[in-house]
């Protein structure tokens, strides 16, 4: 399986790190070693002192595809989760001011916290609140109607490059209020107001 990310996909994001809006999808992707699952703690990477946390929405493939057409693109995932890409920030900026691809600052290993699934049925993938809190308080309130590119644009869009295949993840994207975590943090996150996850910094 792979894990494919898009990154700055929600307006008060990009301009919260001061990043321009991208006109078409930024996308990088994690190896399946970077999966942190079942609730299990996080650590501080060695290689970081700026470890931040990012809510997302996950997507679960539940079809094989390349080139997905628009009108089919709904049908390609059944089940949606809460997921932490999580990213080492300072590591980030310097790959970002050297030009250099992203992979030591977010696919290191267990950067991709992932929740239980819950399947999409029923739920309005356009109008879907997610948050996030630290210790208790709400970091992020999220709303995938604020994405740049939908669900469904963004499996057209990756599908063109990479096959889809069953059980791969997409990270959509984290909306504003990203930020670092320290030893003994508690992240918690949910969707529509079910706690989907919780996450010791450890
Ligand atoms: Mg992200």
């Amino acid at each position: 399986m792979k894990i494919i990310c898009i990154g700055r996909n929600y307006v008060d994001h990009a301009k919260e790190l001061s990043n321009p809006v991208p006109k078409e999808p930024l996308v990088f992707m994690k190896p399946s070693t970077a999966l942190l699952i079942n609730n299990d703690p996080m650590y501080i990477p060695d290689f970081t002192d700026d470890l931040h946390y990012e809510g997302e929405i996950v997507l679960h493939i539940c079809k094989n595809g390349r080139h997905v057409q628009p009108d089919f693109a709904k049908g390609y995932y059944d089940k949606i989760a809460y997921g932490i890409d999580f990213t080492a920030r300072d590591v980030q900026q310097r790959c970002k001011e050297k030009g250099h691809p992203w992979e030591i600052a977010k696919a290191f290993d267990k950067s991709a916290g992932l929740s239980k699934f819950i399947d999409v049925e029923g739920l309005d993938m356009q109008n879907l609140k997610f948050q996030t809190k630290l210790n208790g308080e709400v970091v992020q309130d999220g709303n995938t109607k604020d994405l740049i590119f939908d669900f469904e644009y963004i499996i057209c869009y990756v599908s063109q490059f990479f096959k889809l295949h069953v059980g791969d993840l997409i990270y959509t994207g984290t909306p504003a209020g990203v930020g670092p975590v320290k030893i003994g943090d508690t992240l918690e996150g949910s969707i529509e107001g079910q706690e989907m996850l919780s996450c010791l910094i450890k």
